[in-house]
C-alpha cells in the first residue's frame, strides 16, 4: 500500500464516481450541441500514482486506463498518451493490452509502428495528436502538416487511424479556440480517401481543468488525472 493506506483509495474511488456523474451531467447538459455524438469516453490519468490507485479505480470499474500494465489486469485498456519514442515503440507494442497510442505525430514514428507491428504480427491502433496552439512546449504534428501524415497512417497496413489527440492551453481564454481548430480538422481529414468513414473518428480532449468546454465541442473522450488521482506531484516532464 506504499504507506498510503486505505483511506487515499477510498478518496480515488469517491472522486472517480464524481467525475462520472459530472460527464453524464455535462453531457446532458450539451446535448443539443452534442446531437448524434457518442458518450464521451472517461480515460482516468494515472501519472505516477501508486499502483493500489489505479487497483482502487479498476475495481470501481474503470478499465479504460495508462501505465503500469505489468502489474494489473490484463482486461485494463490501456493509451498511450504521452510521447512516444523510436527506440521505445517495440517495448510499447508488446503489451498485449495495448489499446490505442494517442500521440503519434510524426510520419517518421507512423512508420516505426507500422514496421514493428509488421515483425509482431500485430496491429495498433492510434490517434495523432495536433498542436493546437502556438504554445513553444506543446507536443504534436501542426496542423499545415497532418493531413500528409493522416494519408500516410491510411497508406501503412499494421496502423489504424482513430481519430485525434490535443492538449487545451493552460489559459481558459484560448481553449475554446483549441478544441474548435481539432473539431474543424477532424471534419478534413472524415473527407480523405481513405479514412474509414463507418467509424468516423474520435476527438480526444478535455482534461480535469477543460472538461466542460471539450465536452460541449464533440470530445469523445476526456482524458482525467488529477480529479481522480489527486494533484500531480511535479517531477519532471509529465509521462504517459
Ligand atoms: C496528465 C495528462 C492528462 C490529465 O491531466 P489532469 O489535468 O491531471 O486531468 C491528460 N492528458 C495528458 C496528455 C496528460 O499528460
Amino acid at each position: 500500500m506504499s504507506g498510503e493506506g486505505r483511506a487515499e483509495t477510498d478518496d480515488v474511488v469517491e472522486r472517480l464516481l464524481r467525475t462520472r456523474e459530472l460527464i453524464a451531467g455535462l453531457t446532458q447538459v450539451h446535448a443539443a450541441e452534442r446531437s448524434g455524438m457518442r458518450d464521451p469516453l472517461l480515460l482516468a490519468v494515472s501519472k505516477t500514482k501508486p499502483v493500489e490507485y489505479i487497483r482502487a479505480a479498476y475495481d470501481a470499474g474503470q478499465r479504460e486506463l495508462v501505465e503500469k500494465a505489468r502489474q494489473l489486469p490484463d482486461d485494463i485498456k490501456w493509451h498511450m498518451i504521452g510521447h512516444v519514442q523510436s527506440n521505445k515503440c517495440k517495448q510499447l507494442l508488446e503489451v498485449p493490452n495495448l489499446h490505442l497510442i494517442e500521440t503519434v505525430d510524426s510520419i517518421k514514428l507512423a512508420t516505426k509502428l507500422d514496421d514493428v507491428c509488421s515483425q509482431l504480427n500485430r496491429t495498433v491502433d492510434v490517434f495523432v495528436e495536433v498542436k493546437t496552439s502556438a504554445e513553444e512546449t506543446k507536443s504534436g504534428v501542426e496542423p499545415e502538416a497532418l493531413i500528409p501524415l493522416v494519408d500516410h497512417i491510411n497508406a501503412c497496413p499494421n496502423v489504424k487511424l482513430r481519430g485525434l489527440m490535443t492538449i487545451g492551453h493552460p489559459d481558459p481564454n484560448e481553449v475554446v479556440s483549441c478544441f474548435t481548430k481539432l473539431r474543424d480538422l477532424k471534419n478534413l481529414c472524415m473527407a480523405r480517401p481513405d479514412v474509414n468513414k463507418e467509424d468516423g473518428l474520435s476527438l480526444s480532449m478535455g482534461m480535469s481543468g477543460d472538461l466542460e468546454v471539450a465536452i460541449q465541442l464533440g470530445s469523445d473522450e476526456v482524458r482525467i488525472g488529477s480529479a481522480i488521482f489527486g494533484e500531480r506531484v511535479r517531477k519532471g516532464p509529465p509521462s504517459g
